[in-house]
């Protein structure tokens, strides 16, 4: 039986929580977070960081960590009955929809509970001007065929992950400034981009800087949410520049929480109920 959503974590008291073996697949701050939380207040968990290996120096806590994809839903299906978890963080980046999949499948499969750790995502103020589109290569089409800015070249501000350039092609008339924490495929890029390599957080004075140094007429970015690349949607504001926001992909059916605290409170009644069941 799934605990029910998280609430507040209880385990204020000196009671330590039963032990509990986790997989947090991670690639995210919150997956960060969390693993500190566990190392420094529950001893008895034994939790191991899963990360896709995209990054080629990752930020890693001190703990058990493994990196590469599982082979699919059978691969991580088979994993997590090897190493006799009982239960899953799944704290993924939220355009990460692949994996969540994945995860939602095997932990059905193996009647493991699963958490969605998500951060909350941006939200407009009437200050914005945000055109909301459902993917990358529906921001792409519209900056390639939309009559309010295919036949006036802009000066784009793209911002969306460097393996998720390519739409951009169809829309080679204007200019980009592509940031992104390590380099792209140049072959993947339209003709006229600049690059900046650079891992937030990023704060608003450098990037209003930026943006008016590069004459920036349209931010295009995922909505990610979280503080540390969110001074963008604030220099955008205060500059006028209108935001194309790709939009979050449907989330899993499972459990989710906002925050680290959250997933610990949920992982403490995963022991319990675990404790229970024994
Ligand atoms: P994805 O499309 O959902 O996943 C592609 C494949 O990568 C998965 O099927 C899985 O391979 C492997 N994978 C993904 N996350 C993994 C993890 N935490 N541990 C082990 N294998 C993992 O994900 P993505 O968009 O490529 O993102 C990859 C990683 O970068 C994620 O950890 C995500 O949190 C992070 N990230 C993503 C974005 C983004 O915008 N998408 C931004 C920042 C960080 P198998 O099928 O072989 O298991």
């Amino acid at each position: 039986m799934l605990p029910a959503p998280p609430t507040p974590c209880t385990n204020t008291g000196n009671t330590m929580p039963p032990s509990l073996r986790v997989l947090v697949l991670g690639g995210t701050t919150e997956a960060s977070s969390l693993c500190r939380m566990l190392g420094t207040t529950w001893p008895t968990c034994h939790a191991v960081l899963s990360l896709a290996g995209a990054t080629s120096q990752p930020h890693l806590p001190d703990m058990s960590t493994r990196i590469g994809g599982f082979g699919g839903v059978a691969g991580l299906t088979n994993w997590l009955h090897d190493h006799a978890i009982d239960a899953v963080v799944d704290a993924t980046h939220p355009f990460a929809a692949q994996m969540s999949q994945h995860a939602a499948m095997a932990c059905a499969a193996t009647q493991r509970p699963l958490l969605r750790l998500e951060r909350p995502g941006w939200t407009a103020t009437p200050q914005d001007t945000w055109f909301m589109v459902p993917s990358i290569a529906e921001a792409a089409s519209a900056l390639a065929r939309s009559s309010r800015w295919n036949t006036k070249p802009q000066s784009v501000f793209l911002t969306t992950g460097r393996k998720e350039t390519r739409p951009f092609l169809a829309a080679p008339q204007h200019h980009y400034l592509f940031r992104s924490i390590e380099p792209p495929c140049p072959a993947d890029l339209p003709p006229q981009t600049s690059v900046i390599c650079a891992r937030g957080p990023f704060d608003l004075e450098a990037e209003l800087k930026l943006m008016r140094e590069h004459q920036i007429t349209m931010l295009v970015t995922k909505n990610s949410g979280g503080t540390a690349t969110h001074a963008k949607l604030e220099a955008a504001r205060i500059l006028g520049v209108p935001v194309l926001m790709v939009s979050r992909p449907p989330a899993q059916d499972t459990p989710h929480a906002k925050d680290a605290a959250a997933a610990l409170a949920w992982l403490h009644q995963c022991a319990a109920s675990t404790l229970r069941a024994v």
